[in-house]
């Protein structure tokens, strides 16, 4: 892999150990929105990195919303950085979570759990998505309400796009007004997710999904049930998945 020397711009704390961190990193080649770099750590036992999304399109500061592991390795370190701390950053986005790879419907689902608010961030600051899908559901679960990040931007899509855009929280911890109480997956099953967004996810949606692994199995479940499966370019389907761990 290779690297190139990134410096921290600033750093937004959402909530304790949530933030979102800006790193300039001019050498970083281009990449789709939902794609992911590696963010790296020279130690003296070697070099510790791990994968994290881009919420921040191509051409801008590299923006990486990020949260603390108190039992990781690399989390804490991030955690401690503060603007002008230097990082790696690899040179080449991968990662095939991006519109290229989602089949065309008239609505998208943009389903995430925690950190996994990421890639949608980025793919909604683009215009690609607001042309290609007649309307958009995003989907946030989070523990409680103060991991709900990003709110004066998701708010601003909700004023600019109507009722073409609706935002769903979901917090597992906590009741919250204007928010769905329990998991993404009970809210599937028991009609609330669809009736808050005014949507059906059919076999004429796609779905978009990424976070937590048990969010990602219980939900590509039930949605098999509804005749929804992983979309491939060899076997068109409606669902596309990027796991966190
Ligand atoms: C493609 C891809 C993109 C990713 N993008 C992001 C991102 O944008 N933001 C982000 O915070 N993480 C992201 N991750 C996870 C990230 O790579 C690390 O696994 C995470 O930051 C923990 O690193 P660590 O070294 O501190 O913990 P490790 O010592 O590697 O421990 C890993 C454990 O931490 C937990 N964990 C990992 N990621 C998360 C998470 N996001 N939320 C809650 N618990 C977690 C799991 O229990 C996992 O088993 C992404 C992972 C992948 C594969």
């Amino acid at each position: 892999m290779e690297w190139t020397e990134g410096v921290v711009r600033s750093k937004r704390i959402w909530s304790p150990g949530l933030f979102t961190m800006a790193i300039e990193a001019p050498e970083v080649q281009t990449f789709e929105p939902g794609q992911f770099l590696q963010l790296g750590i020279e130690r003296p036992e070697g070099q510790l990195h791990r994968p994290y999304s881009v919420a921040s399109p191509p051409g801008d500061l590299l923006e990486f919303f990020i949260v603390l592991v108190e039992t990781g390795q690399l989390t804490p370190l991030l955690w401690q950085m503060e603007p002008g701390a230097r990082i790696g950053v690899s040179k080449k986005a991968a990662g095939g979570f991006t519109l290229k790879r989602c089949p065309d419907a008239s609505t998208l689902w943009m389903i995430g759990t925690g950190t996994g608010l990421a890639p949608y961030i980025a793919m909604l600051r683009c215009p690609e998505v607001w042309q290609r899908y007649e309307k958009l559901v995003l989907v946030h679960g989070v523990r409680h309400v103060a991991d709900l990040a990003y709110q004066d931007e998701i708010a601003g899509y909700s004023e600019q796009w109507g009722s073409r855009f609706v935002f769903a929280p979901v917090i597992s911890r906590e009741q919250a007004p204007g928010a769905l109480f329990g998991r993404i997956t009970r809210c599937l099953v028991d009609g609330s997710l669809e009736t808050i967004s005014q949507s059906r996810i059919s076999p004429e949606s796609c779905v978009m999904m990424c976070g937590n692994p048990d969010m990602l199995d219980e939900m590509e479940k039930l949605l098999g049930e509804r005749g929804l499966h992983r979309h491939r370019h060899s076997h068109p389907g409606q669902i596309v998945v990027e796991r966190y761990w």
